[in-house]
């Protein structure tokens, strides 16, 4: 994986540049994220923050409460919509930022090694065989995953 890499929101408001290759790449098959996203599964990296950098505009929170109490974060570009960055709070520590792979220029090479969330799958959707995968929330934290 060759890295920095750059990213942004549909209409160029937002750009942002990730230094250095993911802790992490994941995808999330939750019902939260289809209906958020309305595709089936979203895939997010995890990068540490520090190796995270908005370059253009600025990012607009939106907060929500979800029906395990987490609250959940995210990020996204008010001018356009495009979703770029958060997931629940507390499942990374504060170090951590997690982007949403779409929305980099180049994917190649960004494919996800843990599915979590698997029960809720769209039907169609198969689980490549050398990931791993997780009916629900993984165990413990995400990050414990990372080779
Ligand atoms: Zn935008
Ligand atoms: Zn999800």
């Amino acid at each position: 994986m060759t890295f920095p890499r750059e990213g942004g929101c549909q209409c160029g408001a937002i750009r942002y540049v990730v230094d250095e290759p993911p802790k992490l790449i994941f995808a999330c098959h939750c019902k939260d994220c289809q209906r958020r996203s309305g595709a089936a599964v979203v895939v997010s990296l995890i990068v540490r923050d520090q190796a995270f950098r908005i370059t253009n505009g600025h990012p607009t929170p939106q907060r929500r409460t979800n029906d395990q109490g987490r609250v959940l974060e995210h990020w996204f570009c008010a001018d356009c919509g495009t979703p770029l960055l958060g997931m629940a709070r507390g499942t990374t520590p504060n170090l951590y930022q997690t982007v949403r792979v779409g929305t980099m220029d180049d994917v190649a090479g960004l494919s996800p090694s843990v599915h979590v969330w698997t029960r809720s799958a769209q039907d169609w959707v198969s689980m490549p065989s050398n990931a791993r995968c997780f009916e629900g929330n993984p165990p413990g934290p995400l990050l414990a995953l990372a080779e």
